[in-house]
């Protein structure tokens, strides 16, 4: 594989860095809005949430707390199975906090109502869910997403933390992959 330049995989830009970052400003405010008062504890989904766990967090201009959990999802193939792994659980007792889980993209939904079943099942005072990103099909899930980046149409995209085979997380932009990168 060639280990060149990465931004010429991309057929196309989605949203740029800025643009995701503007948007984090925005969402920084309503959630600042929406928790004023309460202590914050934001849970980012390893690895795909590392970036937005970073930027949305530096965007507040409150405290807050960040833990981290990683979760595989059973199954084989591109389908997302809703049976998940946890590979590696919170440090942060849950009990009594206000919990907002940061995640990269919601595409089934699966993988969140796994995650908030098991989290709720901790007795924190409120569990809230950010997406960066929103896939259609996520409309059809029971899990509510009260903060949402952007909505983006039914493609596989990369960069800003999400991977193509490992690769791509450290795109800043969002985009589409060349057709000549799967080939
Ligand atoms: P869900 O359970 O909502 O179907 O899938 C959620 C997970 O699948 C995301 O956290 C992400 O890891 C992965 N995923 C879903 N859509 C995409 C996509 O378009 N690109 C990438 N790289 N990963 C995706
Ligand atoms: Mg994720
Ligand atoms: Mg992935």
């Amino acid at each position: 594989m060639d280990a060149s330049d990465i931004q010429s995989d991309l057929s196309d830009v989605l949203y740029t860095a800025d643009q995701i970052q503007n948007r984090l400003n925005e969402l920084a405010a309503e959630i600042e809005a929406d928790y004023a008062g309460r202590d914050l504890l934001l849970v980012g989904v390893l690895n795909g949430a590392i970036m937005v766990m970073a930027d949305l967090s530096r965007s507040l201009k409150r405290h807050c707390e960040m833990d981290w959990m990683a979760i595989s999802s059973y199954g084989s193939g591109t389908q997302s199975s809703g049976v998940v792994r946890i590979l590696k659980d919170l440090n942060t007792d849950l009990s009594g906090r206000h919990v907002l889980v940061v995640e990269d993209i919601v595409d089934t939904g699966l993988t969140l109502a796994y995650l908030i079943q098991n989290l709720k099942s901790r007795n924190p005072a409120s569990i809230g869910v950010m997406a960066m990103f929103r896939k259609p099909e996520a409309l059809r899930s029971p899990v509510e997403v009260k903060y949402i980046g952007y909505d983006l149409p039914n493609e596989f995209v990369v960069g800003y933390g999400l991977d193509y085979a490992g690769r791509y997380r450290n795109l800043r932009d969002l985009g589409t992959l060349a057709p000549h990168v799967y080939s």
